[in-house]
């Protein structure tokens, strides 16, 4: 904080010192596919600016012919002309700039959502999603007028400028220079007072973000905000940050009011030094009263363009500043190998559902995508996340097709990190993950995830209703292939009880759903995938018994269909797999079944045990 006494110290990095400054190259860039617009409309502001010039011309004029008895009809008719016509441009120009701001702002807005929904997953580890909201609802809108209004009004105004010096100069080039030193005195000061006014703007910005990432995090945590009464803590750290917002808001209009005040002052003095001057001028017979007269009306004239620079100016420091932030995403890696229809990246909305597809035989969940499913290998695989200590450590097994793996071990083993590298959401360091015999590292990203179905630990049920959610998986699935997988799924109870049936909306994090119901949607999403690898996170973890063994009759089910990968922490659900892969540090510590690994593994009994003992007090002895 630099002028505000009392303020506590400055503890957030001002938003100058985290945001890049964009290039000034690339805000043209921005602007170019609009160039003849924004030709069109610096010619009308030209054009309405000139028409403006010329008026003290005719003033004189008037004057003149006034003095000398003369018609004055002519002038005051090219007067009235002017002004119309100045209207007109001027209104012509304003729709045709802002038309053109909102067509920037537009296609700046549609590469960013498309570029941010293809981020590949490291780079959406690394920065909080409000902030990446902020670059395409707040920052563009930053950039849209800088790109267009910003550059007019800084180009006209120059031009304008120094089209008023010209006329002036054609008048007396005395009363032009004594103009000018009265000007350059508070330019002098406006460089002072200008960068204050944009480093007070980023921080009050950059404040205006705190607020909207404390709010992020306690809205999106309420129940745990007031379980825990944080209510008042989270209410004072974000009221901390209104007030800074505040202050620097307060630093900024300090400035502004200077600025203001300059710039009226500054015309008023060149007026009293002009009328002074120029009164002598008149006195001494060297120069018209009519001249004197249109001069001053140049002076007052100037305020305009001068405005004009320091408006246009100030929206294109706040858009360089924009700009630089939304270069940034586009330096961020994207997965340029998924689907590039956009309908796939869109949810399906609640359209028409195509008819019946190919009716399940009784007993089927998803069949293979095409052929045997196929097997599935690690080989050597090594990962760590960016920055972190390794994670997986040269881990190797295989799944042979249609059969099922279980992995186990302690909570941060690995075993998600295993499943995110099978979908390509990052890349092993070394070593290689095989589908069917092919590297998936040589295939498309979109490829990769077409073959498998994947419901992840916590999945969340989107916001949208039951239907949305099941189509989204699969959004050509047929009624009976909806309905085959809620009774897979054991979900067709929980239907029966709802008024609207599929069509029940379920809130954004699924709070119309319990735990269990809402992994028990998520697993029926996967079904309606058909997918040839079905990779299972905790998906049992919290559905009680009896659900839980439906499910592993119908995962046991599944097998001839496609290969089975599962995590899993209940050892009911692991003692029926073909394969038990028990992963510890990162390692691969024993491969076997259930039989093998209790006379062999020492960890895998420890697990073993521990949850027969949950199992005996959860359920009563076995
Ligand atoms: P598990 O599923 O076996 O409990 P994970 O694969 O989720 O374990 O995590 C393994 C380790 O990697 C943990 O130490 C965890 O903290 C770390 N980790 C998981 N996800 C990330 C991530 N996105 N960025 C950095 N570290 C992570
Ligand atoms: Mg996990």
């Amino acid at each position: 904080m630099t002028a505000s006494p009392g303020a506590p110290a400055e503890h957030r990095p001002s938003a100058d010192e985290g945001a890049p400054a964009g290039s000034f190259g690339s805000l043209l860039r921005r602007a170019r596919p609009y160039w003849r617009a924004l030709a069109l409309s610096l010619v009308l502001s030209l054009l309405a600016s000139v028409s403006g010039l010329v008026q003290p011309k005719f003033a004189q004029e008037i004057l003149d012919r006034l003095a000398t008895g003369e018609s004055v009809a002519r002038p005051i008719g090219a007067l009235a002309v002017l002004l119309v016509g100045g209207a007109l441009l001027t209104g012509a120009n304003a729709w045709l700039q802002q038309r053109t701001s909102e067509r920037v702002v537009r296609q700046v807005r549609r590469d960013l959502v498309g570029r941010l929904i293809r981020l590949r997953v490291p780079e959406l580890d690394r920065r909080p999603p409000g902030d990446l909201i902020a670059r395409v609802t707040a920052d563009s809108t930053l950039l849209k007028s800088a790109a267009t209004e910003g550059l007019i009004m800084s180009v006209n105004g120059a031009l304008t400028f120094v089209g008023t010096l010209v006329m002036m100069a054609t008048l007396h080039a005395g009363l032009l220079l004594a103009t000018l030193l009265v000007l350059a005195l508070v330019g002098l000061v406006m460089t002072v007072v200008l960068p204050r006014i944009r480093r007070a703007v980023a921080r009050e910005q950059s404040a205006v973000g705190a607020v909207g990432s404390l709010l992020d995090r306690t809205l999106g945590a309420t129940r745990t905000v007031k379980a825990n009464g944080a209510e008042g803590r989270e209410t004072r750290a974000a009221r901390d940050a209104v007030e800074d917002s505040y202050r620097a808001g307060l630093v900024g209009a300090r400035y502004s009011a200077v600025v203001t005040m300059l710039g009226g002052a500054s015309i008023q003095t060149a007026f009293l030094v002009v009328l002074g001057l120029g009164g002598m001028l008149v006195a001494n017979g060297d120069m018209d009263a009519s001249a004197l007269i249109a001069f001053l009306l140049y002076v007052f004239f100037l305020s305009s363009p001068v405005a004009s620079l320091v408006g246009g100016a100030g929206m294109l420091q706040q858009g360089l500043g924009a700009v630089g932030r939304i270069d940034e995403v586009e330096e961020m890696a994207v997965e340029d190998d998924i689907d590039p229809a956009p309908a796939a990246l869109s949810a399906p909305g609640p359209g028409p559902v195509p008819g019946p597809g190919p009716v399940p035989g009784p007993g089927s969940g998803p069949g293979p995508g095409s052929g045997p499913p196929p097997a599935v290998e690690a080989a050597g695989v090594e990962f760590a996340y960016p920055g972190r200590s390794p994670v997986l450590r040269g881990v190797s097994f295989t799944v042979p097709g249609g059969t099922q793996t279980a992995l186990v071990g302690l909570s941060g083993a690995g075993k998600t990190t295993l499943f995110s590298l099978l979908q390509r959401f990052y890349e092993p360091t070394a070593g290689s993950l095989r589908i069917g015999g092919q590297d998936i590292a040589s295939l498309p990203r979109a490829e990769v995830r077409r073959r498998i179905a994947y419901v992840e630990q916590d999945a969340p049920a989107l916001a949208g209703t039951l239907r949305d959610n099941l189509l989204y998986a699969a959004p050509d699935a047929g009624e009976e292939e909806i309905a085959e997988a809620l009774r897979a799924t054991r979900l067709d109870a929980l239907l029966a009880r709802l008024d609207r049936g599929l069509d029940t909306p379920v809130g954004a994090r699924g709070v119309a759903l319990s735990g269990g119901e809402r992994q028990r949607l998520a697993i029926a999403r996967a079904l309606l995938r058909r997918p040839q690898v079905l990779l299972l996170d905790e998906a049992t973890a919290q559905l009680d018994a009896r659900n839980e063994q439906a499910l592993g009759e119908l995962v046991a089910g599944l097998s001839r269909r496609c290969t089975v990968l599962l995590i899993a922490h209940r050892l009911s659900t692991v003692v029926e797999a073909d394969q038990i892969v028990v992963l510890e540090h990162g390692r691969v510590r024993a491969v076997g079944t259930h039989g093998s690994l209790m006379d062999d593994d020492g960890l895998y009994r420890e697990f073993a045990a521990s949850q027969l003992l949950s199992a005996e007090q959860g359920a009563g002895p076995r």
